[in-house]
């Protein structure tokens, strides 16, 4: 078969290439392969932008709303609670600023991988004008900051703060939180929005503990050993040896600057990414000034629907990410001739990529070992246009474990095929825990209703309505992936969810609702909806390689079976809560009146 631009495309020979990939990959150990930045790896886990010694004293006080974590899922909660007159809340964050992922994430390269004029949020209301099309963590973090002022948020902030325990009170029906610096918060609410990237995770390589020079997890980057900053040169590598165990969206970001200055950079890959082309640029001032009013929704819910099929007359943002998306080819195709030509622009778009590679990295191996066998929604597709470059320089090496990853660790470097590679600095871009318990993921267990903890209560896998409400956890609000939304841009996703949420608590203050939690017969119900939402996205998903998209294709069981994201457009997911909002009598939840409203 010859694709639009004449180049013969075998489907046979692709997919079994594609099948011989993803089994090479295959793994028993699923998502345990990876670690948790704790214990031996506390450190690891250790803030690198705060001064050590902070101090304060506790809080103790009685409020609305508590909010775990102060990324834009937080703020954006806060923000929408204050635009209906609930004033007062707290926001508890572990980072010693607001921007979550964007406090976090400084590694050098750092950006948003999707456009600025849709990714950052309330960019009207702010009056902010992004300086690139493609914003850097840097400018990011600052927008953070910004809102953070513009919205009054800083009062109700408690930085550098971990909530250690919250426990359901059902005779004052409200919330005991506990933290790590001794606050005694109660609350009505509690929404815990504490992000999809939120925990680091470290690969389970044998040795890893044994490493002895300069190592550290990208999120927590060491610039005290690297030198340079964000947007300075890494004077500190020079004549270095350094190694970077990853090759996903941050690494792809990472290494281009990391061979910079890197005396020498050793890149180990088990599965390449899919790396398009990015054209960045500075934001023409005239265009963006000369938006009309409602500007940013409309190019925003057009970028979604581009991005998931749905297929807009007019592609506003008209980049990587609309090109490579334009069909959704995960759906579930009806007829044979649906399903055969899905099949085929997928492949179509991944031979793009891989002809790009072809077209910049010069050595023909290297280009080879680049490229990605597996189709376009199994990984996050990344756009770049200095990452491929990268391996022209001299100073850079790929070593490819052909699948397998790294064999070893040892004091002195990184071990792949019984060779050894020297390293003074070993950069893990291993990603973060996404698909593990929730509770894991938090970093508390929630005790609901009769003492229960919810790691116990969802034991056979989560039980909620909408991702939101959970039965026996009253008034406990979620935002997050679980049984719930996801989408290229993620922001997008947080404002509907937490626009929900905000409204949620604001009817049951309106309406005297003292207790809301989902009826049992609700989330079973809501999990069929995810269930018949996912059968396009389940058979496609058999033929990709493994990764956090896919809970690295572990064998399922029924907790996995539960660990759902509804597959569909954000756009559907928030279809879902605006008409269970519009209902007005929140059907499928639970509620108990106050006193007052009852009597
Ligand atoms: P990923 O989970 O995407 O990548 C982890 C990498 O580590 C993979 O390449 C993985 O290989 C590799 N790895 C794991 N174990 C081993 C091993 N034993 N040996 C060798 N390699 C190993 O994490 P990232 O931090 O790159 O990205 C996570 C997400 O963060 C992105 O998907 C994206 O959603 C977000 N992000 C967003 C950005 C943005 O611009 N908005 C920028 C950067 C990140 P394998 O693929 O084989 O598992």
């Amino acid at each position: 078969m010859t694709d639009d631009n004449g180049i013969q495309l075998d489907i046979e020979q692709l997919r079994e290439r594609y099948r011989i990939e993803q089994q090479k990959r295959l793994r028993t150990d699923g998502i345990s392969q990876y670690q948790e930045l704790s214990g031996t790896y506390e450190e690891y886990d250790r803030d690198p932008y705060v001064e050590p010694g902070f101090t304060r004293e506790a809080v103790v006080e009685s409020t609305d709303v508590v909010i775990v974590g102060g990324g834009f899922a937080g703020m954006l909660t806060a923000i929408n609670l204050a635009k209906l007159g609930i004033r007062n809340f707290r926001i508890v964050e572990k980072a010693g600023d607001f921007g979550g992922t964007w406090y976090w994430n400084r590694y050098p390269g750092c950006m948003c991988d999707v456009e600025s004029y849709t990714y950052l949020p309330l960019l009207e209301e702010t009056g902010y004008m992004p300086t690139e099309r493609y914003a850097s963590a840097t400018e990011i973090f600052g927008y953070c900051q910004l809102i953070g002022r513009t919205f009054d948020l800083y009062d109700h902030a408690l930085f550098q703060t971990v909530i250690t325990g919250t426990t359901w009170d059902d005779a004052t029906h409200r919330w005991q939180v506990e933290t790590s610096r001794d606050d005694r918060i109660a609350a009505r609410f509690i929404v815990i929005a504490g992000g999809l990237l939120h925990k680091a995770k470290l690969p389970g390589i044998p040795g890893i503990e044994d490493f002895a020079g300069r190592a550290f997890h990208t999120s927590r980057w060491d610039y005290g050993y690297t030198g340079g900053s964000a947007r300075e040169p890494m004077d500190g590598l020079a004549g270095k040896r350094v190694g970077i165990i990853g090759t996903g969206a941050t690494a792809v970001q990472a290494v281009p600057q990391l061979a910079k200055t890197a005396g020498e950079l050793f890149v180990f890959q088990r599965t390449p990414s899919a790396v398009g082309f990015r054209g960045n640029g500075p934001t023409d001032e005239a265009w963006y000034r000369g938006q009309a009013p409602g500007w940013q929704t409309e190019r925003i819910i057009n970028f979604t629907h581009a991005v998931t099929g749905t297929q807009p007359d007019t592609d506003l943002v008209n980049d990587g990410w609309t090109a490579s998306m334009w069909v959704d080819t995960q759906k579930l195709p009806e007829s044979d001739v649906e399903a055969a030509d899905l099949e085929r622009i997928d492949f179509e778009t991944m031979e793009a990529f891989r002809r790009r590679i072809d077209e910049i990295v010069e050595d023909p191996t290297t280009a080879e070992r680049l490229k990605p066998w597996y189709g376009k929604h199994c990984k996050r597709v990344c756009f770049h246009d200095e990452y491929l470059p990268a391996f022209n320089r001299p100073n850079v090496h790929l070593v490819d474990t052909d699948g397998r990853g790294v064999e070893r660790i040892t004091a002195a470097g990184v071990v792949v095929d019984g060779v050894e590679y020297p390293l003074d600095c070993l950069v893990f871009a291993s990603g973060f825990e996404v698909t593990t318990d929730f509770d894991q993921r938090v970093g508390f267990d929630p005790i609901g209703r009769d003492g229960t903890p919810l790691r116990e209560h969802w034991s056979h896998g989560a039980r909620t309505l909408h991702g939101v409400l959970a039965g026996s956890f009253p008034n406990m609000m979620m935002i997050g992936i679980l049984q719930a939304g996801f989408g290229t841009n993620f922001v997008h996703f947080l404002s509907k969810s937490s626009e929900h949420v905000a409204n949620v608590i604001a009817a049951c203050t309106a309406q005297g609702i003292e207790t809301i939690e989902a009826a049992p017969a609700a989330e079973d119900e809501w999990l069929g909806v995810l269930y018949g939402a996912a059968a396009g996205a389940a058979r496609y998903v058999f033929t990709c390689t493994p990764g956090y998209y896919n809970s690295e294709l572990g064998a399922p069981n029924e907790k996995t079976a539960r660990t759902l994201v509804y597959p569909g457009s954000l756009l559907d997911y928030a279809g879902y809560l605006e008409r269970w909002r519009d209902a007005g009598d929140m059907p499928g939840a639970v509620v108990s009146l106050s006193e007052t409203t009852a009597g």
